[in-house]
């Protein structure tokens, strides 16, 4: 494999894992399809019009367009010029987010949709009509198991189906007031910047760094940072919203507007566990925070250092499989809960629904009906009929408000109507929650009337595990206090 190749990989199969947890529709399929679409990325429309795949641009197609003139010789003698309209699109990644939809779009595509076998959905896709060349599955299936491309799907898979997220056991150990390396002024939280420790000692985890960062020595230079993330834990020094020392560039926006990951990379640690739980951290910073996935930046970008230098030179893998992984994450809707509106601004569920809760990994009934792209679209991708699902992601109070996955041959993937949806075995009975509940996305009262029954614990244990959980501590002891009242 060349460098080029190795690089297509790495950039086109990062997209395709984040679009798998919108669309569906398998990583692994999508880039072998795009390698031999676009030539390993070397065709005309992928350089000249960021298309990996030629769709025609028809009638559906308002987007702009890249016209091709290629000289075909029908009878041997006399050339013509074919002229070819084809979708161009801003990036790669667009191209491939495109792909998906217009998968979606066709009616004889559902097969592959939800597919998670990437030798059935090979097949699917070329039984559909995609394209002619009778050995275009075995083209598939030869460069998906060549290039090892189904570890994508497992990197969309396993945190889609929350089995790669770890616990994110964030240890708060913050650095006193007073401090010189804790300023104290506002952090507006516009960036989250990514650093490697550059320190290869044994011992030298998060824990570790906690200790260093309140000692003398880092106050003096002065030096901080938000989180430290190692294998096993997170240690936050500093809070999210107040400044810290770590970007290298003086009173610019990476010390004083973003929020500082600091990774692991201690010789006794597994890296590829560390990074991974950066990855996860940080989806869950930028969606508590509202920070756009662009603003997840390394220390590289404000001060020109060589930061995170592991990441830079690619390992446990480069920076685009990085960020790859934050998306997959932030796609899942179980990192962490999205500030929730006070007031519902839409019309309120169907009766049959509103008695009924779910949540996150629940395994409901799907009674048959529409699925849909988004928890807000007007009209269904397709229709499916009654499948054993899990609940992946929750939007409150949308039209569909719930994302499930088939865990039956239903091929059930995406956004539901609450209508749609019973609990398994017993219609619209609501489902009481395990014990111990799901927390990540528990209304503020039942969380409140939980820490009142003595669930998570007292004192500074109670905030660390809320904390943990990805509750606003605060905001739960407020409502605590008020009930009590
Ligand atoms: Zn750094």
């Amino acid at each position: 494999m060349t460098q080029a190749q190795k690089d297509f990989i790495a950039k086109v199969g990062a997209f395709a894992a984040a679009d798998m947890a919108k669309s569906g529709i398998l990583a692994s399929l999508k880039t072998a399809q795009a390698i031999l679409e676009s030539g390993w990325g070397t065709s005309a429309l992928a350089t000249q019009a960021n298309a990996l795949f030629g769709i025609k641009a028809d009638s559906r197609w308002s987007g702009r367009v890249y016209s091709t003139k290629t000289k075909e010789c029908y009878n041997g003698v006399n050339f013509t010029t074919v002229d070819a309209l084809f979708r161009a699109y801003d990036s790669w990644e667009h191209s491939l987010s495109n792909h998906s939809a217009f998968l979606i779009a066709g009616a004889r595509y559902a097969a592959v949709i939800g597919e998670r076998d990437y030798k059935k959905a090979c097949a699917a896709i070329h039984k559909a009509g995609y394209a002619t060349d009778p050995g275009y599955t075995d083209k598939l299936i030869k460069l998906i198991e060549q290039y090892r491309l189904m570890d994508f799907d497992t990197v969309s898979e396993q945190s889609l189906f929350g089995r790669k997220e770890q616990n994110m056991n964030i240890i708060q150990d913050i650095i006193p007031k007073g401090r010189r390396n804790r300023p104290g002024r506002a952090n507006p939280m516009k960036f989250v910047t990514i650093h490697n420790t550059g320190n290869t000692s044994k011992g030298a985890g998060a824990r570790n760094h906690a200790n260093y960062v309140k000692g003398d020595s880092a106050a003096n230079l002065p030096v901080s940072w938000h989180y430290t993330i190692d294998d096993k834990e997170i240690y936050q020094h500093i809070p999210d919203n107040e400044d810290a020392f770590h970007a290298g560039d003086g009173g610019g926006n990476g010390n004083r507007q973003s929020i500082g990951l600091e990774i692991c990379m201690n010789s006794d640690g597994d890296l590829l566990k560390a990074t991974d739980l950066a990855a996860q951290l940080t989806a869950s910073l930028c969606r508590k925070h509202n920070i756009p996935i662009e603003n997840v930046v390394q220390h590289q970008h404000w001060s020109g250092k060589n930061c995170p230098q592991l990441i830079r030179s690619g390992r446990p893998y480069d920076w685009n499989t990085f960020i790859g992984k934050v998306r997959a994450f932030m796609g899942t809707g179980t990192v962490a809960p999205v500030p929730t509106p006070a007031t519902p601004t839409m019309p309120s569920m169907p009766t049959a629904a509103s008695s009924t809760s779910f949540k996150v990994g629940d395994i409901v009934q799907f009674t048959g009906g529409g699925v849909y792209f988004s928890s807000t679209a007007a009209t269904p991708a397709h229709s499916r009929g009654r499948s054993r699902c899990k609940v992946t992601q929750i939007a409150s109070g949308r039209k569909q408000p719930f994302h499930l996955v088939s865990e039956d041959s239903g091929r059930v993937h995406g956004w539901v109507a609450a209508g749609d949806v019973t609990a398994i075995g017993s219609g619209s009975t609501p489902v009481t929650p395990a014990t111990p509940p799901k927390p990540a996305l528990l209304p503020l009262d039942v969380i409140a009337r939980e820490v009142i029954n003595g669930r998570w614990g007292n004192g500074q244990d109670r905030v660390n595990r809320l904390t943990a959980a990805g509750y606003d501590a605060k905001a739960v002891q407020a409502r605590v206090n008020q009930l009590l009242k």
